[in-house]
Parts: structure tokens; sequence; C-alpha cells
């Protein structure tokens, strides 16, 4: 009794370490819970490596099947991988080369046209102004005037200088000019005479608002007044509200109502 307890503990903790001292103990024909850790303990290892060299094999089919259309893709094109390439084939037809490429390209050419377009270049040279029509010298939005439109920027003429938009630089010399950014209504615009639109520029505005800052209205008396009716000069908004003068659309001149009609 005493050996088998004593014989049975030794293999329980041998067991553990080493499976071939496990194996030469069940020789010995002892009796007890040993054969069914033998049985157990050896099928497990190849079972596990069966199972892992299963997923490998998986996995580098895989693999393989990625590489291999990555290739068909793009390994036969591989210099002219980034660029859309247009080529005569011998049949005088065109073909497109990467023609996932080639639209990516028109369309990035075609964004970088439309940005450029409205893109605003901001000039550092130029003396910053009030956000304020340079004509009407009202702010944007005001009544049904819309958006103020800008910076166009205009040499500024020190005889008739924009107090209203920025103050005049200490030493200026006479008669001599300096670069603002100016914005404007888009009627005050479109009513200004022979300011034209031509691209995305106007022309003539430089002239003719270093003009027009010379200019009082007659219904606001401030600076800007552009638009000529009976010899004196009229703001577009000032036009709209004052109840004695027409604005004529079809024409873009201000008529004077004679007094009797107007009453
Ligand atoms: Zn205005
Ligand atoms: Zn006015």
């Amino acid at each position: 009794m005493r050996t088998k307890t004593q014989h049975k503990n030794d293999n329980s903790a041998e067991g553990d370490v080493k499976v071939g001292d496990t194996e030469m103990k069940m020789e010995e024909g002892e009796e007890g819970v040993v054969p069914p850790l033998v049985i157990k303990k050896p099928p497990v290892k190849p079972k596990r490596k069966y199972k892992k060299r299963k997923v490998d094999d998986e996995e580098h089919e895989e693999n393989k099947h990625i590489s291999k259309s990555i290739q068909q893709r793009f390994g036969k094109n591989k210099n002219t991988q980034e660029l859309a390439v247009i080529k005569h084939t011998k049949n005088q037809t065109v073909k497109i080369v990467n023609p996932d490429a080639h639209d990516n390209m028109i369309e990035r050419a075609e964004e970088l046209k439309i940005n450029k377009m409205y893109q605003v270049e901001l000039r550092s040279d130029a003396l910053p102004t009030a956000w304020k029509c340079a004509l009407c010298h009202q702010r944007t939005c005001r009544d049904s005037l819309g958006d103020l439109f800008g910076p166009y920027y205009v040499q500024a003429e020190e005889k008739h200088w924009p107090e209203f938009l920025t103050k005049k630089p200490a030493k200026m010399a006479r008669s001599s000019s300096s670069l603002i950014d100016i914005w404007m209504h888009g009627s005050c615009a479109l009513w200004a005479p022979d300011v034209h639109m031509a691209a995305n520029q106007l022309e003539n505005l430089e002239e003719k608002l270093n003009i027009f800052w010379g200019q009082s209205c007659f219904v606001c008396h401030q600076s800007g007044a552009s638009i000529p009716v009976d010899g004196k000069y009229l703001h577009f908004p000032c036009a709209m509200k004052h109840p004695g003068v027409v604005l004529d659309q079809s024409t873009f001149t201000c008529k004077t109502i004679p007094a009797e009609s107007s009453r």
C-alpha cells in the first residue's frame, strides 16, 4: 500500500514534466489513473501543428492571389502607373492607358481651374480698409443691397482720398496715390457709369473711383456718388429711396421726375 501511493504521487509529479517518464512507469504494470494521461497527451501536438499549417497555407494562397491580381493590374504598367497616357495604336486609334488615373487627372485640373477663378489674391502691400461699399458707404446686406463684392485693388489718389474707407497715410506726398483694397455692392458697381465687367475684372474701376470719390451725393452729401442726374450726383441706394428721381433699368440712367407728376 505504501509503495502504491508513493508511486501514484511520483507519476503525477513527474508526468507533468516528461512524457517519456510517464510511459516508462506504465510499463511497470501498475493500475490506476495513469493510462488515460498517456493516450491523451501525444495526439495534442500533431493536431496543433496540422491546424497551424492549414491556416498558414490558406494565408499563403490568399496572399499569392492578391499579389497576382496586383501584378495583373499594375505590374505591366509599372512605369506609367502614375500617369494617364494616351497612346496611338497601330490602327490610328487612341487608347487611354490607366483610365482611372486619366479621369482623376482631368477632375483635378478642372477643380484647380475653378479654384483659381474664385481664389482671391490677397495683397499684403495694400492698405487695409473698412468693410464698406467704396461708393455708397453702406455695409454688406444693408437694405436690399446684398453682399459686398471684392476685394478689388486700386490706387487711391491723394486728391480725393476715401477717408471713410481708411485714413490717409501721414506722410503721403501731394498728387501721389496709395494701394487700397475696396469692396462694392453689386448694384452700386452695376450703376456706376463707365465701369464694365470684363472677364472677372472691372475695367476703368481705378480711374472712375478716383472721380466718384470727388463727387458728393446730393441726397446724403457723402462722397462716392456715381450716378449723374441733372448735373448732380447720387449713390445707387440714395437714388432708390429718393421720390424725386427714377432709375431707368433699360438704359442704366437716372432721371428726375417733374415736380408736378411726383406729387
Ligand atoms: Zn453700395
Ligand atoms: Zn447718397
